[in-house]
């Protein structure tokens, strides 16, 4: 009989007995409890013949459980340790699981994916993410769990001081919402802080060429957010009437535009 990791007493068990501590280096909190896990399942609206992306599988608690609705699931580990364990827990199971770092990864052995689910090592969210959204594959939407103040502030809208570079790139893409907390006691070990979910789709991707462009401003824009565009952006000669059609003011600052502004700004220079 395969452990039960999906109650705190067996999966304390099964981790004894395998001689595994989890590794806080590499952002180890398993979410062991199915009401949670489904909660993500329901977010990301995972339907069979869904091609689901995950990083960070861990032991496959979310793993298995997509697999279950009928995903398709191509995951990334980076820990053997964990890995290793995957044919004594789910014997015959259908998921392609690479013991890689993800963030080393060639997106060519991900690009048939057509969701992104995963609950997040907390130390490289924003490493993941960038990556995820730069790599010009037509991802229907992304679905992270996260600690709970990233997620709310990765959510935040222009005008609040949280309000970065990241925000405006995944707002451009789609709407960008936290959806829901998910409390310390649902993983093991405990995390200090709640988690939550955020989920942005459905994406409507930009063509790439313009994708690139956009990406670049809003970068080189909030790396002088007190500035006005008119000189943070000025390495990237827009001129005055590419503005003008865009309909941007050559003034504002960039947390006070519309994400959408600079997707304007790329299309007109
Ligand atoms: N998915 C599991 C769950 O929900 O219980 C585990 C999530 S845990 C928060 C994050 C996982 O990401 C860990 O298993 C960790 O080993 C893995 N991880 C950390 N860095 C990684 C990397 N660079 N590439 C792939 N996986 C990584």
């Amino acid at each position: 009989m395969t452990a039960d990791i999906y109650h705190l007493a067996s999966l304390k068990e099964f981790l004894e007995k395998n001689e595994l501590q989890a590794k806080r280096s590499l952002g180890q909190n398993f979410l062991f409890h199915k009401r949670e896990l489904q909660k993500i399942i329901a977010s990301a609206d995972i339907q069979p013949n869904d091609h689901v992306l995950e990083i960070g599988s861990g032991l496959g608690h979310l793993t298995r459980m997509m697999e279950e609705a009928g995903a398709k699931v191509t995951a990334y580990e980076i820990d053997q340790r964990l890995t290793s364990l995957w044919p004594e827990l789910y014997p015959g199971t259908k998921t392609e699981i690479r013991n890689q770092d993800f963030l080393q990864a060639d997106p060519k052995d991900y690009s048939s994916c057509t969701k992104v689910v995963a609950n997040l090592p907390y130390y490289i969210v924003k490493e993941i993410i960038t990556k995820l959204i730069s790599t010009n594959i037509p991802f229907r939407s992304l679905t992270f769990t996260l600690q709970k103040e990233e997620a709310l502030r990765l959510a935040q809208k222009p005008g609040d001081p949280r309000y970065g570079a990241l925000n405006a790139m995944l707002q451009i893409l789609g709407p960008t919402e936290c959806l829901s907390t998910i409390k310390q006691d649902n993983f093991y070990p405990r995390p200090h802080i709640d988690s939550a979910i955020l989920k942005i789709g459905p994406i409507t991707w930009p063509d790439p060429p313009t994708w690139a462009v956009t990406q670049q401003l809003i970068k080189t824009a909030f790396s002088q957010r007190r500035k006005q565009l008119q000189t943070s952006l000025k390495p990237l000669n827009i001129t005055p009437e590419a503005f003008a059609q865009a309909n941007v003011s050559p003034t504002s600052r960039p947390e006070e535009l519309d994400p959408h502004s600079f997707l304007l700004l790329a299309q007109s220079f």
